[in-house]
């Protein structure tokens, strides 16, 4: 399915949101599902959903199907576990009961510099990053902080401390980690975890 029908989908409003933060029209137009997930650029958007909504993935080869957790797909950036005679037929997203979605780029329709996705499924909260890390990180320090009862505030300076970004062209280790605790604080606002 390409993204700019995956914006069309009111029964998952996660995915639809996601699905409008990237690239351009064109860019939507010409885009898949699978090609996103198997293309694992750390910036991009339908990874960090796929990680941050624990997705099945099923892939298609030679022996036949199998399927593989979301977080073991992704080994590094642009790298999957996919085998070279593999591909990706079917992705299942599982519906969170309360979501959250926030990026933050420097300007609309560019990869994001960040990207947090806010998860409850199964009565748990998922915080999950983009463009942080090589591939999606979860912040476990987060979780357990809402586990825990604490406040989405808390929640947010315990994602910033715990993630370990690296610097680059677009910003420096304390920008991005200010940006991530920012990005999970309003991606847990838009959520209605306080
Ligand atoms: C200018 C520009 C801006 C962009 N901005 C964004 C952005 O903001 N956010 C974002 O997330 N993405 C962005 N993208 C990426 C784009 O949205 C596509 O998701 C990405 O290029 C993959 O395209 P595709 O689905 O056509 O796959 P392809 O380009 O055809 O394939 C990508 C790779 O995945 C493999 N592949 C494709 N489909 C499968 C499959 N089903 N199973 C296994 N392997 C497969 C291919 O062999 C190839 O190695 C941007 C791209 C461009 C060119």
């Amino acid at each position: 399915m390409r993204h700019s029908r995956l914006v069309e989908q009111a029964h998952h409003p996660l995915l639809a949101e996601a699905a409008r933060w990237i690239g351009h029209t064109a860019i939507r137009t010409r885009g898949t599902i699978g090609g996103s997930i198997a293309h694992a650029d750390p910036s991009a958007e339908l990874p960090v959903v796929a990680a941050g909504t624990a997705a099945q993935i099923t892939v298609a080869g030679p022996a036949g199907e199998r399927t593989v957790p979301a977080q073991q797909l992704f080994v590094s950036a642009l790298m999957t576990s996919l085998e070279d005679d593999e591909m990706i037929v079917r992705v299942r997203f599982p519906q969170p009961t309360r979501w959250g979605f926030a990026e933050f780029s420097r300007r609309h329709g560019d990869f994001a510099l960040v990207t947090a996705v806010v998860a409850e499924i199964d009565g748990a909260v998922r915080v999950t990053l983009g463009g942080v890390g090589a591939v999606p990180v979860r912040a476990t320090e987060a979780e357990r902080v809402l586990a825990g009862g604490g406040s989405a505030a808390d929640a947010a300076r315990a994602a910033s401390a715990e993630i370990e970004p690296t610097a680059d062209l677009h910003g420096t280790v304390p920008f991005r980690r200010a940006i991530a605790g920012e990005m999970v604080r309003r991606a847990l606002a838009s959520a209605d975890i306080d």
